[in-house]
């Protein structure tokens, strides 16, 4: 049996206590060695065999999960945040489907949840923003056309962008063309949950250089929209005196 488990945003309490016991139980674990902790692999038992998936291939990874299914043992395969986010786990999953190994995923704490945390932060405020759009500049790894920054930006809802720390300048510019005023609030958070993390609130117009004053250049969280002000918001409905809802009767 091969487990896929999110890891969660660095700190090593902040695994599930599923993924904590799956990670006790591994015969082998194959781990994210750029982002994961390197912590929790304390958490393996005497004679797990431990491979840092960042120095292999697809085809490597899979060969070690496929002979480790052959010998009748378990695999564990960690990935950061939650595997669901540019975790690269469908094209595994496949040629897992295609060797008939069965395989089964843990979700884990993201990041982007993690840097909500470190910034005391509500990405959904009332009448400012109900929508938060998960994207990332175009790297290597190209975005469709139609999902670019500037088109998302068009919302002005709440953005969490990924994978985009060392293109800041292009990011500010693309949020600007796309309709974000410059002095929109914004925030980089660097290493959430990790010890060195870093939180700055600036905005879309100086995030380049609030990252460059900081020494940020990866493993960071951009975050932008008029909710990063956590102000003018109205109440919510559900906890309004005055509301009834399936639970409670409202006072009027
Ligand atoms: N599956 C992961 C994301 C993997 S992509 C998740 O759910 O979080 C890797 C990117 O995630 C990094 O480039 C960075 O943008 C972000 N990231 C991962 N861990 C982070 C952390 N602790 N703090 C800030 N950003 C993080």
């Amino acid at each position: 049996m091969v487990y896929f488990v999110g890891a969660g945003p660095g700190a090593p309490d902040l695994i599930t206590v599923r993924g904590k016991n799956l990670l006790s139980r591994a015969d082998v674990v194959i781990y994210a060695g750029s982002l994961v902790n390197p912590q929790l692999l304390k958490e393996t038992k005497e004679g797990c065999r431990i491979y840092n998936s960042a120095l292999m291939t697809l085809e490597e990874v899979i060969q070690v999960t496929e002979s480790t299914e052959k010998e009748g043992k378990t695999t564990v395969r960690l990935h950061t945040g939650d595997p669901c986010l540019y975790g690269a786990v469908r094209e595994q999953m496949d040629m897992l489907d295609d060797r008939n190994i069965a395989y089964e995923i843990c979700p884990g704490v993201s990041s982007f949840g993690a840097a909500a945390a470190a910034l005391e932060m509500e990405y959904t405020l009332p009448s400012v923003s109900q929508s938060v759009v998960i994207t990332r500049m175009a790297g290597r790894t190209q975005v469709p056309d139609r999902e670019s920054v500037a088109a998302f930006a068009a919302h002005r809802s709440t953005m969490v962008i990924f994978l985009s720390a060392g293109m800041l300048g292009r990011l500010s510019r693309e949020l600007i063309e796309g309709g974000y005023e410059p002095d929109t609030p914004a925030a980089i958070v660097y290493k959430a949950s990790w010890p060195e993390e870093k939180s700055v609130v600036c905005t879309v117009g100086t995030l380049k250089e609030k990252a460059e004053e900081q020494g940020i250049m990866k493993t960071a969280l951009i975050i932008v929209g008029d909710t990063v002000r956590q102000t003018d918001y109205e109440r919510s409905k559900l906890y309004d005196p005055g509301f009834t809802t399936e639970y409670r009767k409202g006072s009027e």
